[in-house]
């Protein structure tokens, strides 16, 4: 469900905003209060702003420039006054639309809901472009050609890292040695299989949190290796 933050002062817009688009599905939050709407918008979790221009504490211009340098979620700015709709645009703030008192609101819910389908295709298209690899808590980006364990990023070597991705691709799926080496090694003349084993202890280290019981690859003794779904 997408969850909306609305900053707004005056009780009465906010809680009409709130009540229709919680009728059309939105999870909404009100926050009063520039100050605190701030630091609502940029702690939380949220997949769209409704920003009033004027609020107590700090502006809905300086809101919507704070939020736009930390995030690309969209903004739908509310105004008072149609000469604010110039300073919105005059002053870059990056606000994805503006809507002016008064308005109706199921002029409001059509906005939200192309504002929110239109990111959504974004995202999708952006995870699409990154071609992510995600298994439990690795994530691998195979565009910039970056992994992170649990949220931290880890760094590999070129075949480390071409091995990491060939097992992660291709889990609960038992790979010997040799074929691994054919796989990834397969146009250089240097190095034996030996080198297999080097680089899976190296990837261990860096991806398991105990390499003597290693939660992504195992050991198939005899055999050779498999990535664990
Ligand atoms: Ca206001």
């Amino acid at each position: 469900m997408s969850k909306i933050l609305i900053i707004e002062d005056e009780v009465t817009i906010a809680e009409l905003e709130k009540d229709y688009l919680e009728l059309s599905g939105f999870e909404v939050e009100i926050e009063s209060d520039g100050q605190q709407g701030l630091s609502q918008a940029l702690a939380g979790e949220f997949d769209m702003y409704i920003l009033d221009l004027m609020l107590p504490g700090i502006d809905g211009f300086e809101i919507c420039r704070q939020i736009r340098e930390a995030k690309n979620t969209p903004i739908l700015m509310v105004s008072a006054r149609k000469d604010d709709i110039d300073k919105i645009h005059g002053l870059g703030l990056g606000a994805d639309d503006y809507i002016t008192k008064p308005f109706s609101p199921s002029e409001l819910v059509a906005r939200v809901k192309a504002h929110l389908a239109r990111y959504e295709r974004l995202i999708g298209s952006s995870v699409q472009e990154n071609e992510l690899v995600e298994i439990r808590g690795i994530r691998i980006d195979k565009t910039a050609r970056r992994v992170w364990v649990n949220g931290e990023e880890k760094t590999f070597t070129t075949k480390e890292y071409d091995l990491l991705v060939f097992l992660a691709q291709n889990p609960n799926r038992v790979f010997t040695k040799e074929e691994l080496f054919r796989e990834i090694w397969e146009m250089e003349s240097v190095g034996d299989i030996a080198t297999v084993t080097v680089h899976i202890k190296k990837i261990r280290e860096k991806i398991e949190m105990d390499t003597a019981k290693p939660q992504y690859i195992e050991t198939i003794w005899g055999v050779g290796y498999r990535f664990k779904m």
